[in-house]
């Protein structure tokens, strides 16, 4: 990445992620072990809703694909319908056109009905190598690449005629690929959207990557050339990893106090102290390397417009979710849109006093609240396997 202006919300220089590095092992280590309590491992999602965009025929049947779910009995009376109470209820209006989901305005995505779906116990469906691919998938990613189109300048490009191959991901990433020119005030916003959507699709890579399954041998392991060919040999890819991991931590530590003040206990099923420990060293991880600096978004002339449309385009985006074939893919395709989602609303939509636990006690639904932390561990998990791809490599290397 270029030199910097001021202005960038973030400081991408070496230096800045050495400085993510030196944590991760100590983040990772904490998010792992607190991803695996009940609190933040059990996850309400509906996963059968149909895809609001076109007809999806297809269906991953394969094993990897499916999902194991939780009877409702085993979760912890407190947190079943409880959470509801913490959602504002949509409009007559919102119902009809939505039927089945809703959100709020200052919401960057749209939430399951939290009265349908099933619970999944998030670390017992790990995110990784399933198997689904092909003309699903790839449409699947052009829409979400093309939800990246607002503002006057994509759309002329993207209803140019001659243009049809401006719809690939690959040629979008080389037409967006504006850095230098942020004097434009909204090309930052337009950068940082394009980013945070490549970011989380080269997390989800990573992650495929390193727990693949050899099909010849039946083995799961890292294959280091799928991880190559994915990421690695599209540098800008890895750094959006960062990126979003950067936005992530950044969100935590503005949130901080109001995790800290949050009810983790359910009737005595797992001990609250251990819980805020792992937090707080998640959170102080948060406020020492988390240099997003949201501020310098947002500012131009017609800040609000552009704000609502960035809104609008990432809700769309989460509920492309719908449209996902494989279940467990579809699962944490939810988890992690809404909780990059939740990040944004809390950068860009709260300010002190509504971030404040006292004042606002309501704010963050459970649901929201363990798919911020379960997304920002998938981004330190994708650090850690980049990492160990590093030492095959060169482990590699050196046998040659
Ligand atoms: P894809 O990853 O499908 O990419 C399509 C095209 O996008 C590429 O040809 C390239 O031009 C471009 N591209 C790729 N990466 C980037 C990037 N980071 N930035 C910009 N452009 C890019 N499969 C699993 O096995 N397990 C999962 O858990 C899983 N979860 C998924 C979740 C979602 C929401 C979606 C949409 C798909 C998921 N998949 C999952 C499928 C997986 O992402 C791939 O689509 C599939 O493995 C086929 O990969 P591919 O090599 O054809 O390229």
């Amino acid at each position: 990445e270029p030199a910097q202006q001021a202005s960038w919300p973030i400081e991408t220089t070496l230096c800045n992620y050495e400085m993510i590095e030196s944590v991760n092992d100590d983040l990772f280590k904490n998010l792992k072990d607190i991803v695996q309590t009940p609190f933040f491992r059990y996850f309400r999602v509906d996963l059968y809703r149909e895809c609001p965009f076109w007809e999806e025929n297809v269906l991953c049947m394969s094993r990897d694909c499916q999902v194991v779910t939780v009877d409702e009995s085993a979760i912890p009376e407190k947190w079943r319908s409880n959470a509801l109470g913490k959602l504002e209820i949509p409009s007559d209006e919102q119902r009809e056109s939505l039927p089945g989901c809703y959100y709020r305005d200052s919401d960057f995505c749209f939430l399951d009905d939290e009265t349908e779906g099933d619970y999944v116990d998030l670390a017992l469906n790990p995110e990784r190598f399933t198997g689904y691919a092909g003309v699903s998938t790839q449409r699947i990613w052009k829409a979400i690449y093309e939800e990246n189109c607002f503002g006057q300048a994509e759309l002329s490009l993207m209803n140019h005629p001659a243009s049809a191959e401006a719809y690939l991901p690959d040629t979008m990433a080389d037409a967006l690929r504006v850095d230098g020119d942020s004097t434009d005030g909204q090309c930052i916003e337009k950068r940082v959207y394009y980013k945070v959507i490549s970011g989380l699709h080269a997390s989800i890579s990573t992650h495929i990557c390193q727990e693949y399954l050899n099909q010849t041998t039946g083995e799961w392991g890292p294959n280091l050339q799928c991880f190559v060919t994915r990421v690695a040999s599209h540098p800008e890819r890895l750094q959006y990893i960062y990126f979003n991991t950067v936005l992530l931590l950044r969100a935590v530590s503005r949130i901080g106090p109001y995790l800290s003040a949050y009810d983790y206990c359910a009737s005595g099923t797992h001990d609250e102290h251990d819980t805020l420990q792992m937090l707080g060293k998640i959170i102080t991880h948060a406020e020492n390397v988390g240099k997003f600096d949201e501020s310098v978004l947002f500012r131009g002339e017609n800040a609000n417009v552009l704000k609502e449309e960035f809104k609008q385009h990432f809700r769309n985006v989460t509920r492309i979710m719908d449209c996902v074939a494989c279940d467990k893919c579809r699962l944490w395709g939810k988890v992690q849109t809404t909780g990059l989602g939740v990040a944004l609303k809390i950068l860009f939509e709260l300010d002190e006093q509504a971030l404040d636990p006292k004042l606002n006690s309501n704010l963050l639904s459970r649901t929201e609240v363990v798919a911020l932390i379960n997304t920002l561990y998938r981004f330190s998990e994708s650090l850690k396997a980049v990492d160990e791809f590093r030492h095959l490599w060169r482990e590699t290397s050196d046998a040659d």
